[in-house]
């Protein structure tokens, strides 16, 4: 029988690291598939291709599912974003950020349990890409939503709150000061929510969600927002639970779906042999359940919270002195 194919992008950085230790955890908690090596990213512009090549995206389309490394993108001039473009050609309008407390994983606070999942719109907002200078002493850049672009992503969120049997569903805007952008979106916000009478629909100010978040998150369950304020927020909210290092992510679609931690390339510890698998992991066990394997993620996420929550093979962004083989060795062990 011929295995599901999964497209893989290796990413910069320390991209390559993690993506060899999460796959080398899926094939030993029992999971193969026929993997598709694409170009992305700084690798692929220093071959002289666009960060994100037309026959990648083409590739991703055809395929359906893929995994990714996080890719270099420079600050101010350089390439464009690998990532903003392979979420525009194939209209990945949602990202989805899950957040939890491991036990034994210390954040900032202590005792903080938090189980939330945010929901932020992956398309449209100041991520337009809509950028101007029309006088070399002011620039200028557009916030775009649209009325379908925010209807269909609460409609996921509502799915996907009711699904994994979550009771409350925040809206996260600035509608107070960006009236017509984020009035938008909240208005198509609470218009969905008349449909889903089962799930407790609030709205609630950027600035005040923060504030919130730091002193009292057990109030969330579930969060859905635009593309800005969901960066800044989701980045807050991986802090809350061990850094970045545990922050998976998923990249939602219509008909593709790409599955990505939320950190980038780190190129701070790139090719030391430091870098921390579990947040490219998490976002594979992720696609995992995308893919109907159930079981295979719940056996490899325990092994992994075992691993994480006893902390003695953990690498060093969680306190620990191991580098990524002695952690993903510990987790096979613990498989
Ligand atoms: P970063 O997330 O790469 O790093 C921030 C800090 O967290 C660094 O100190 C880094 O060492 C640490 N860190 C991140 N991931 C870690 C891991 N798995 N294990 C241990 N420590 C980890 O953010 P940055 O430095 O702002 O960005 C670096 C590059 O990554 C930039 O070019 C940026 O554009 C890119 N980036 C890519 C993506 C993506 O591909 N999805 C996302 C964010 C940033």
């Amino acid at each position: 029988m011929s295995q599901r194919r999964i497209a893989i992008i290796r990413g910069d950085g320390i991209g390559p690291e993690i993506m060899d230790a999460t796959l080398t955890i899926l094939e030993a908690g029992g999971f193969t598939a026929d993997y598709v090596n694409l170009e992305a990213g700084l690798s692929a512009v220093e071959k002289g291709l666009p960060a994100m090549p037309p026959e990648t995206v083409e590739a991703i389309r055809e395929i359906g599912i893929a995994l990714k490394s996080p890719t270099t993108t420079p600050v101010g001039g350089g390439h464009v974003s690998a990532n903003v473009a392979l979420r525009k050609a194939l209209d990945l309008f949602a990202n989805v950020r899950p957040t939890r407390s491991i036990p034994g994983v210390k954040g900032p606070f202590e005792d903080f349990k938090i189980d939330l999942i945010i929901v932020r719109e992956n398309t449209e907002d100041l991520y337009a890409g809509i950028e101007f200078q029309p006088h070399p002493d002011m620039a200028q850049a557009v916030k775009v939503i649209t009325r379908p672009g925010s209807n269909r992503l609460h409609r996921y969120a509502f799915d996907m709150v009711r699904k994994q049997g979550r009771k409350k569903l925040a809206a996260v805007h600035k509608a107070n000061i960006m009236k017509l952008t984020d009035g938008m979106f909240l208005e198509e916000f609470y218009k969905v929510a008349k449909e889903y009478p089962d799930i407790h629909a609030e709205d609630i100010i950027v600035d005040n969600c923060c504030m919130q978040l730091v002193t009292h998150p057990e109030r969330f369950d579930a969060i859905v927002t635009e593309n800005l304020y969901g960066d800044i927020v989701s980045d807050l909210c991986a802090g809350l639970v061990g850094g970045l290092g545990l922050a998976a992510g998923a990249n939602i679609g219509e008909k593709c779906a790409v599955f990505e931690a939320v950190h980038g390339s780190a190129p701070d510890i790139a090719g030391k042999g430091i870098a921390n698998p579990t947040a490219l992991l998490f976002s594979a066990l992720m696609m995992l359940r995308h893919i109907g394997e159930n079981d295979t993620a719940k056996r490899i996420g325990r092994a992994v919270l075992k691993v994480a929550g006893e902390g003695k093979h953990v690498t060093r962004d969680l306190g620990g002195t191991a580098g990524t083989a002695e952690y993903t060795d510990a987790i096979i062990a613990a498989l």
